[in-house]
């Protein structure tokens, strides 16, 4: 027999800068990451998409990004700024997809260029998979404008559509070359979007972090009151902890773990269920108070653990039932299980809560302790228990 070895290395480096109004002519955060990228008398073309929500509540962010980069001497805009519709609808629209790259393709963008994402979870995750599906990957940076793309989506490395009525059914990982955080655009966000990315720092808190957890706890009014500096150390504290995660193990979800995805197996089902009208975010918040519950039942967790989340997640202002989980005994809810893990191929793995701080991988769930925690959940939102 003969064969033939490969066998490489592709190192993968970017930041995360935290800013404030990053196209202010006097801020240089963004001119300097382009005066580091683009060396000599090179001039490199940039395109632009901005989520519809941001446009409309930053009415001259358009004008500020082409007066921006008109004064930095080794970029240019290939064309103006392409304006797509934000939320969910930007990923269930396949002829998003085809608009990108056709943009990519009119406007010669090649892969020294730049495709700039400014927008929620959901932008970001349309124009980063156009950027790294046209001429095999152009590089793209992201700028994401809500709580869960800054601390969660918008840090990490994969991107992607919805499909054939599946979430995130297409996609790839391709990390960003820079990701720029500006706090002003979390003061228009609507009050759910503020909320529901703070679903994603009790996950990765309850998972990995008893201390970011206590700190959750005692911050939990000032985040309801909406606290910008709250906020800001809860995005950078989020940020830095997947960032770590992502970095020290499985970047590229080879193996069948997502620990990351602690409450997502029955969040991702309920965003369908509900026909998106509940929040990615929301979802989470849901599938969290599930799992906890669940973890609870399994003998995992003591009950006053279920109720220190509860009242975090409560506190913030979540929902912690949606009709849509009982629904024909659960059997919808239930379907989820299979399609997380057909997702991710191998053995179906569910991350549940050993302790506060402490998640733990099962690849089993019991179903009928599946139907008893919904059933909770439900009682308890009917008597708001906790
Ligand atoms: P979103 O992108 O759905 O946006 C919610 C709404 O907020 C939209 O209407 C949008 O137009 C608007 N908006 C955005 N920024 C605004 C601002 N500054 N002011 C006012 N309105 C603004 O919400 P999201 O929670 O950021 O993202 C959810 C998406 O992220 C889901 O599709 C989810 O699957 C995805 N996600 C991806 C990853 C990943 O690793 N790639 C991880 C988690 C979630």
């Amino acid at each position: 027999m003969t064969s033939l070895q490969q066998s490489f290395n592709v190192p993968f480096t970017y930041t995360v800068s935290f800013t404030n109004s990053l196209f202010s002519v006097t801020n240089p955060v963004f001119r300097t990451f382009l005066n580091q990228q683009v060396m000599g008398k090179l001039v490199r073309k940039v395109l632009v998409v901005i989520d519809e929500g941001v446009a409309q509540h930053h009415p001259s962010l358009a004008n500020d990004v082409r007066t921006y980069l008109a004064q930095s001497a080794n970029v240019i805009l290939a064309a103006e700024p392409l304006v797509v519709p934000g939320g969910e609808a930007a990923k269930n629209d396949p002829k998003l997809v085809d608009l990108l790259v056709d943009a990519v393709n009119e406007y010669g963008i090649d892969r020294h260029s730049y495709v700039i994402g400014i927008g929620g979870g959901a932008v970001l995750d349309l124009v980063g998979y156009a950027a790294a599906i046209a001429h095999r990957g152009v590089r793209h940076i992201r700028i994401p404008t809500t709580v869960l793309s800054q601390n969660d989506s918008g840090v990490g490395v994969k991107n992607g559509v919805n499909y054939r009525g599946k979430k995130n059914f297409v996609g790839t990982f391709a990390p960003p070359v820079a990701v720029f955080n500006d706090a002003r655009f979390l003061t228009t966000l609507d009050d759910r979007d503020w909320r529901a990315g703070i679903a994603e720092a009790v996950k990765v808190a309850l998972i990995k972090d008893l201390s970011f957890f206590e700190w959750l706890e005692t911050n939990t009014d000032a985040l309801a009151r909406r606290d910008a500096d709250a906020m800001n150390y809860l995005i950078y504290r989020c940020a830095d902890l997947h960032m770590q995660h992502i970095s020290g193990g499985d970047p590229f979800e080879m193996g069948s773990a997502r620990p990351l995805d602690f409450g997502h197996w029955a969040a991702h089902k309920l965003e369908y269920l509900t026909n998106f009208s509940v929040r990615h975010g929301e979802a989470v918040a849901i599938g969290i108070a599930l799992d906890v519950v669940y973890s609870q039942l399994a003998g995992r967790i003591q009950e006053a653990d279920t109720e220190r989340i509860m009242h975090v997640l409560q506190g913030v202002g979540f929902e912690l039932f949606h009709p849509a989980l009982a629904e024909n005994n659960s059997e919808h809810l239930v379907r989820g299980l299979a399609e997380f893990q057909e997702h991710l191929g191998g053995e179906l793995t569910i991350t549940l809560l050993d302790a506060l701080g402490k998640g733990v991988e099962v690849h089993e769930m019991d179903i009928a302790l599946i139907r008893q925690a919904v059933a909770k959940l439900e009682i308890n939102s009917l008597s708001k228990a906790y």
